[in-house]
């Protein structure tokens, strides 16, 4: 579904990835991992189109993309949550919700999408008219993965999830994470810190280091390798 080939990525003069190749396959939940500043956001901010790379090939389902602006990369259907949420803080949670359906044109897909992710987090159906900014953090990751869901995405790009939050709440998350994979074939792309629970989530995995993919396996053989154990599992 999506494959990067040589993706390589500067900021200025410095170069944050360098020659990155790696596929994610329709169905799958796919998990980069690595220490802080390896390129894990970088390489999601390179296909949402966010920071173009400068050289290599990105293409989804078999059309290169790296050209392309970032709002033309939501309407193939790659749909990013940043790094640190970004919901609308001064919007109440129905419209930063809304904003996630903003391209669709198909009111009753729009309506049951909204069923959906209120079952899904039921807490932001009783918090429908408060102020975006008002939520907890645990809630504004919510309200982000519910305003990308909005967006019906067939590639789901989510970028440290569990950045800042109490472990039950991003236990929680994770839950959540693996079933919008199992009940819809949402295809997911996670980067995460929390390499544990990434892995336990996820399908195949890949290790990043200064910018470069230096392992790649199942992820239950990660989880169980010695190297990726002692330099990120804490074990
Ligand atoms: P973290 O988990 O801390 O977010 P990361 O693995 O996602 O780390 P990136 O944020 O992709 O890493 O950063 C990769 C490299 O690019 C780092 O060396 C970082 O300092 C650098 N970098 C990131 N953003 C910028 C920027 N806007 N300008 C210059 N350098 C940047």
């Amino acid at each position: 579904m999506l494959e990067l080939e040589n993706v390589s990525t500067y900021y200025g003069n410095i170069q944050a990835l360098k020659s990155v190749s790696l596929h994610v396959e329709k169905g799958e939940i796919i998990t980069l991992i690595g220490a802080n500043g390896a390129g894990k956001s970088t390489t999601l901010m390179s296909v949402s189109g966010i920071v173009p790379p400068r050289s290599g090939a990105i293409r989804f389902h078999g059309e290169p993309i790296s050209g392309d602006a970032p709002d033309e990369i939501v309407r193939r259907g790659i749909i990013q949550v940043p790094e640190g949420r970004h919901i609308f803080p001064g919007l109440t949670v129905q419209e930063n919700l809304d904003m996630g359906a903003l391209l669709r044109n198909d009111p009753k897909g729009i309506t049951a999408d909204l069923d959906y992710v209120l079952s899904l987090f039921p807490i932001l159906k009783s918090r429908r008219n408060q102020a975006g900014g008002t939520l907890s953090g645990g809630e504004q990751q919510m309200l982000a993965i519910s305003r990308a869901l909005m967006a019906r995405p067939r590639l789901l790009l989510l970028d440290e999830p569990s950045l800042g939050l109490a472990p039950l709440i991003v236990q929680q998350i994770f839950e959540i994470i693996e079933m919008i994979n199992r009940e819809n074939g949402t295809t997911i792309f996670l980067v995460e810190q929390n390499a544990n629970l990434a892995l336990k989530v996820a399908h195949r995995g890949y290790v990043m280091e200064t910018g470069t993919i230096t392992m790649t396996d199942t992820a239950e053989r990660l989880l169980a390798n010695e190297d990726v154990r002692r330099a990120y599992l804490g074990v």
